[in-house]
């Protein structure tokens, strides 16, 4: 069963909060909450023994060394609109923001799409770190109700990721920008940059908070979807996690500041750096 909360204080639309039966759809005038992967576990297990225990700072930490190597080269399936893959970089260049570091480097289009790939792990056969859309989410055997998962491969060192990709159920789903695109009768909207920002946490190396260690995190395992519905902000915990991962670069050393500073929830910063990068490919 998904749990149920109560709403949390940043959700910016008013509407009903409505109990969640698996096979219902809301309308766009309410919301509830989705598993966003169930994709805690790794292809082979974490390297880290504290990862469950909240009291340890190595909590929610699936990859306490980060990757191989930083920049993480990235490419885009060719059938993304580019409102979402705006609004995933927008997603990364938050991440980004949390560290002060670069951790992303766009490498082009990819030319397979997800439904070219057998299942759900075979996109990591091609040793490229995609971000797909499965319009036939089915044969990857997860659940209708999980919106999206990420997978990845440890290096030889379990605390090392070496190739990852993320997974969007589009087959289920219609994602993309919450503020401006409408559910159908039968595809409810999920909003990109928030989803994309939990799925780059575990994409990074981050596992699940859970809601009674920090209600604020993006990567507690459920998300408020539906029209104007976005949760598109780090908590401070989160801040603290990727940097425990990363360290940190400049002024995101001062989290206080930071947080300060440009965390909001309709920040257009991260969407203008987002822009900016899509027109830095094209030329
Ligand atoms: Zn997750």
């Amino acid at each position: 069963m998904i749990p149920i909360k109560l709403m949390k204080k940043y959700i910016i639309t008013a509407g009903m909060l409505t109990f969640l039966f698996i096979n219902f759809i809301a309308c766009g005038s309410q919301m509830y909450q989705m598993s966003m992967d169930e994709d805690t576990q790794s292809m082979r297990n974490s390297g880290n023994p504290d990862m469950n225990d909240p009291s340890s700072t190595l909590y929610a930490i699936h990859a306490t060394e980060g990757w191989t190597r930083i920049p993480i080269s990235f490419r885009f399936a060719s059938n993304l609109s580019e409102s979402q893959k705006i609004h995933l970089f927008a997603a990364m260049k938050r991440w980004e923001w949390a560290t002060g570091k670069i951790l992303f480097d766009y490498y082009g289009e990819h030319d397979k799409q997800g439904d070219d790939f057998t299942d759900l792990y075979s996109s990591l056969n091609d040793n490229i770190n995609g971000h797909y859309l499965d319009y036939n989410w089915s044969k990857t055997k997860k659940p209708v109700y999980v919106l999206a998962t990420t997978i990845w491969n440890n290096s030889r060192r379990a605390s090392q990721i070496n190739t990852a990709d993320i997974r969007f159920n589009t087959q289920n789903y219609i994602i993309g920008d919450s503020l401006e695109i409408s559910a159908t009768d039968d595809k409810e909207v999920v909003d990109m940059q928030s989803l994309a920002l939990h799925e780059l946490g575990h994409f990074l190396g981050l596992a699940h908070v859970d809601e009674s260690v920090d209600n604020l995190s993006i990567m507690n395992p459920s998300l408020y979807i539906g029209e104007g519905l976005t949760s598109r902000t780090l908590s401070r915990e989160d801040i603290q996690r990727i940097q425990t991962i990363y360290g940190c670069s400049g002024d995101a050393c001062n989290i206080n500041k930071l947080i300060k500073s440009i965390n909001f929830e309709d920040s257009d910063y991260f969407l203008d750096l987002a822009k900016k990068e899509i027109n830095k490919q094209r030329n």
